[in-house]
C-alpha cells in the first residue's frame, strides 16, 4: 500500500547539516542552521537556564501529570507580558491571552488553522524572502491564495519598502499578513518606526490582519522590549492579532519546544469563545503541549533575580553576534573583497543575507567546505574568532574568483 508514496524533496537547512556532519574536512564550517553557538562554536545552554533545570528537575513536588490543553497559565501569562508589556492596556483590560504552543512553528500552525477553520480566512501574505516554512504551514493548514510581498532590494541589499507598500495595497479586506516581529529570518533587515506606522495605517484602512511572527525577542538587540516595539505599537492603535512567540533562541530551548499564541481582541467578550476554539483546535492535533520548556520560562521570568540573569544571558548573545558582523565586514574590508559589505553590519539578529549569489555560494560549498543556504543567508553565530578570517578568505575567494 506504500508502493505509490512519492520521495519528498530534501530540506535544505537538514539536508546541509547533515552534509557538514558526514564531512572530514579540518576547517569545516556550519552557517546554515539557525541555533546559537559559543566562540569556541559549540551550542549554549544558558546558565541561568541550566540552574532552573537543576532546581526543577530537584522538586520533589513536582510530577509528570498532563498540562491543561493551552498550557501552564503562569508561562502563557509570563510570555504574554513578554511580548505585549506588563502594563499593555490589552492585558489589563482582560483583551488578550495565550495558548501554549509547540514553539514558535506550532504557534504558527495553532494560529494558521484557527484563521482558516473560525474566521474562514483563505489568503495569506507573506514577505519575499521569508523563513521558508511559512508557505508551509499556511498551505498545510488549507489556505489557497498563498501570496508573497516584495521585502528585499538585492542591488541595494535593503528592505524595498516602496514595493512592500505597493504589494500589501493589492491585498484583499481579510487577509492575513504575516510580518516578523523583529530580526527578519532571512535578510536581518526590519522597518523602521516610521515605516512600521506606516504599514500600521495601510492596514488599518485596507483590513488587513497582522499575525507577528516572533521568534527571536530579546535575542535581536539583548532588549526584549525594544525587539517587541512593532507589535506593541499595532496593539497600541487598536490591532486584533495573533502573535507567534518562540523561546527556542532566547532560551536556547531549540528541543524543547516551548512557544506561545497570544490573541489581542478588541473586546474581552470574544475571549471565552476564542479560547474555547484554540483548546478544541490544540486536543484535535495533539492534545496538550509537553511542560519542560515552559516550566523554565515560566520560572525564569517570573522570578526577578532570575530574570535579570536571563537578560545577561541575551545580552551576551547579541553583542557577539555585532561582534562577528563588524568583524566579518572589517575583513572583507580589509581583503578588498569587491563591493559593499555593510549591510552585514546594518542587519540584526541569527542571520546575515549576504548578497553571494548561488554559484558563490557552491564555491563555498564545494571548495572551502563552508555550509550556508543557496539564497546565502548565513548564520551570523556560525562566526567565531577562530574562523572569521577563512571565512572572509573564502567569501573573498568566491567573489573574485
Ligand atoms: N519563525 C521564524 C521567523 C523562525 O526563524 C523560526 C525558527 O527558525 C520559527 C518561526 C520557529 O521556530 P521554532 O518552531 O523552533 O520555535
Amino acid at each position: 500500500i506504500y508502493a505509490d508514496v512519492e520521495k519528498g524533496p530534501a530540506i535544505e537547512v537538514f539536508a546541509l547539516t547533515e552534509a557538514f556532519k558526514n564531512d572530514t574536512h579540518p576547517n569545516k564550517v556550519n552557517l546554515s542552521v539557525g541555533a546559537y553557538r559559543t566562540d569556541t562554536g559549540v551550542p549554549w545552554v544558558l546558565p541561568v537556564v541550566r540552574k532552573t533545570e537543576i532546581s526543577i528537575a530537584s522538586d520533589v513536588s513536582s510530577n509528570h501529570e498532563y498540562l491543561p490543553v493551552t498550557g501552564l497559565d503562569t508561562f502563557t501569562k509570563a510570555a504574554t507580558e513578554l511580548v505585549l508589556g506588563a502594563d499593555s492596556p490589552a492585558i489589563k483590560e482582560n483583551r488578550a491571552f495565550g495558548v501554549q504552543t509547540i514553539s514558535g512553528t506550532g504557534a504558527l500552525r495553532v494560529a494558521a488553522d484557527f484563521l482558516h477553520t473560525q474566521l474562514k480566512r483563505n489568503v495569506v501574505y507573506y514577505s519575499n524572502p521569508t523563513w521558508e516554512n511559512h508557505h508551509k504551514i499556511f498551505s498545510d493548514a488549507g489556505f489557497t491564495t498563498l501570496k508573497s510581498y516584495r521585502y528585499w532590494d538585492q542591488s541595494k541589499r535593503q528592505l524595498d519598502f516602496k514595493n512592500m507598500v505597493a504589494d500589501l495595497n493589492e491585498a484583499p479586506p481579510g487577509a492575513v499578513i504575516i510580518l516578523h516581529a523583529c530580526a527578519h529570518n532571512p535578510t536581518g533587515i526590519d522597518p523602521t518606526q516610521d515605516q512600521w506606522k506606516e504599514l500600521a495605517t495601510l492596514m488599518e484602512k485596507k483590513k488587513l490582519f497582522p499575525l507577528f511572527d516572533s521568534a527571536y525577542q530579546g535575542f535581536a538587540s539583548g532588549d526584549p522590549d525594544r525587539d517587541a516595539w512593532a507589535v506593541r505599537y499595532f496593539v497600541q492603535q487598536g490591532f486584533e492579532l495573533f502573535t507567534c512567540q518562540s523561546f527556542a533562541k532566547n532560551f536556547g530551548l531549540y528541543c524543547e519546544r516551548a512557544g506561545n499564541l497570544t490573541v489581542v481582541q478588541q473586546h474581552g467578550a470574544t475571549k471565552a469563545a476564542v479560547h474555547s476554539q484554540l483548546t478544541l483546535l490544540i486536543r484535535g492535533q495533539y492534545s496538550n503541549p509537553p511542560a519542560y520548556g515552559a516550566r523554565i520560562v515560566s520560572k525564569v521570568l517570573n522570578t526577578p533575580e532570575l530574570r535579570t540573569e536571563w537578560m545577561q544571558c541575551i545580552q551576551s548573545m547579541s553583542s557577539r553576534i555585532r561582534e562577528m558582523r563588524t568583524a566579518l565586514r572589517d575583513k572583507l574590508v580589509t581583503l578588498g573583497t569587491p563591493g559593499n559589505w555593510d549591510h552585514i553590519v546594518n542587519q540584526i539578529g541569527m542571520f546575515s543575507y549576504t548578497g553571494l549569489n548561488e554559484s558563490q555560494v557552491r564555491v563555498l560549498i564545494n571548495e572551502f567546505h563552508i555550509y550556508l543556504l543557496k539564497t546565502g543567508r548565513i548564520n551570523m553565530c556560525g562566526l567565531n574568532t577562530g574562523n572569521i578570517e577563512y571565512v572572509a578568505k573564502a567569501i573573498h575567494a568566491a567573489v573574485t574568483g
